[in-house]
């Protein structure tokens, strides 16, 4: 479903993504593991049409992700969101980026009405339920001040699932938790997984990786250095670089 092709991405004259090759089949759940400044969140940024690529292509389901093909040159379209929600990619943030001032049920409302054109009474439809799958039902009127981490992070991946994604990218979704409150999150992402979304996950939640994930892919210095079934990436890493960074998580 998702293809990437060698990307490569340079701030200055730092390589951030060195010729990534990534490929995510539908219903496949990719957890991507590595250590700050390896550039876990360019890629899922890139896929998310929140960067620009030095090289490379990305397609999802065979579109170009924020680029059309013109007279067999890619050229940037415009319109993120739009580009985003015709690709059907939706993305989780560390720190939930929720409308400060709009509620819970506003949040989830905003894109389908905004970007998709939806009418208000069916947006606020799905959005109730979507906030009855996160389990926040009772917290619709709410803004996200009065919400604690966990349930702000609920709504925001009820607010990602509002424009009917076929991927979803989770950027560590828990970093920013209070340990109490990392369960209930994973937890709606594990249901989402066992819906058969197709996920790409960032993340330092060893326990989620090894259950949930279908795959583990270990980034290092903008490169991928290993990748395989949970068990075998995280039991027995073959690469040095994976047994280090493993270790010192502990
Ligand atoms: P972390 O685990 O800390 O989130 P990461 O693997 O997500 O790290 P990235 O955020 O992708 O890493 O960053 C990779 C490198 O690119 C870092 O060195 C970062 O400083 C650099 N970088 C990222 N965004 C920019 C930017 N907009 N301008 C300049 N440098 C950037
Ligand atoms: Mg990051």
């Amino acid at each position: 479903l998702i293809v990437c092709r060698r990307l490569w991405k340079s701030y200055g004259d730092r390589d951030v993504l060195k010729g990534i090759g990534l490929e995510v089949n539908r219903g496949e759940v990719v957890a991507v593991l590595g250590p700050s400044g390896s550039g876990k969140s360019t890629l899922l940024r890139m896929i998310n049409h929140l960067e620009t690529l030095d090289e490379g292509e990305i397609t999802i389901g065979g579109r170009y992700v924020g680029y059309a093909k013109k007279d067999g040159k890619l050229v940037p379209t415009s319109g993120r969101a739009q580009a985003r929600a015709e690709v059907g990619v939706s993305m989780v943030f560390q720190n939930f980026n929720l409308f400060a001032n709009l509620t819970a049920l506003e949040n989830i409302m905003e894109a389908p009405i905004r970007v998709h054109g939806v009418p208000r009474d069916e947006a606020e439809k799905m959005a109730r339920q979507l906030l009855a799958t996160v389990g926040l039902s009772g917290h619709a009127d709410h803004l996200p001040h009065h919400l604690s981490g966990g349930q702000q992070q609920r709504v925001a991946i009820a607010r990602a699932l509002a424009v009917k994604p076929r991927v979803m990218l989770f950027d560590e979704p828990t970093s920013a938790l209070d340990p109490e409150l990392v369960g209930e999150v994973l937890s709606v992402m594990r249901s989402l997984a066992d819906a058969g979304m197709t996920m790409i996950v960032v993340t330092h939640e060893m326990n989620f990786a090894r259950e949930v994930a279908d795959r583990v892919v270990f980034f290092d210095e903008g490169e991928i250095v290993e990748q395989g079934r949970p068990e075998d990436v995280l039991d027995s890493p073959t690469k040095e670089r994976t047994r280090r960074f493993l270790n010192r998580l502990g």
